[in-house]
């Protein structure tokens, strides 16, 4: 994953919500991006798919307002984290793996360097919104990131 990605973003990366209370910094550049066409995406953001970037767990801190950070956390799937002043997707965690975080890309401040390497969940896209014809994978439904991780750390190595 990332491998068409630009020269790589100087780390630490940054980001945060809309109204400035939350922010956060990752110091290393995050595995990999894709896409989400899930009902709960749609959702959760009010359209039709998500953005989110991958990243090690241990590379993620809050930098400021972790106190106004809100989330959902279903019965299954991933805790979807927001700002609890403004609504903004900050950052999802999987209660099963605290390893592995997921960033949404529109909270990262400058180009994070990651492009998206997949499509999943397709099977939920809207009839309003179908997935564009882009040439990349696609997945009917939840991709193992995990799975995908360990693939691009062997990659990597
Ligand atoms: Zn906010
Ligand atoms: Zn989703």
């Amino acid at each position: 994953m990332g491998s068409e990605a630009d020269p790589p973003t100087a780390t630490p990366l940054t980001g945060g919500c809309g109204c400035g209370a939350v922010r956060w910094e990752l110091s290393e550049l995050p595995i990999g991006c894709a896409y989400c066409h899930c009902t709960r995406c749609r959702r959760r953001t009010g359209t039709s798919v998500s953005m989110t970037a991958l990243a090690r767990a241990d590379t993620f801190t809050i930098t400021a307002g972790e106190g106004s950070i809100s989330a959902w956390r279903p019965e299954t799937g991933w805790h979807k984290h927001f700002c609890g002043e403004c609504g903004s997707a900050l950052f999802t965690t999987n209660p099963e793996d605290d390893s592995l975080i997921g960033m949404r890309m529109g909270g990262f401040d400058e180009d994070p360097g990651v492009r998206p390497a997949f499509h999943q969940f397709t099977a939920y896209a809207p009839a309003w919104a179908p997935v564009p014809d882009d040439g990349l994978p696609r997945f009917e439904e939840r991709v193992d990131y995990a799975k995908l991780a360990e693939e691009a750390r062997r990659d990597a190595g």
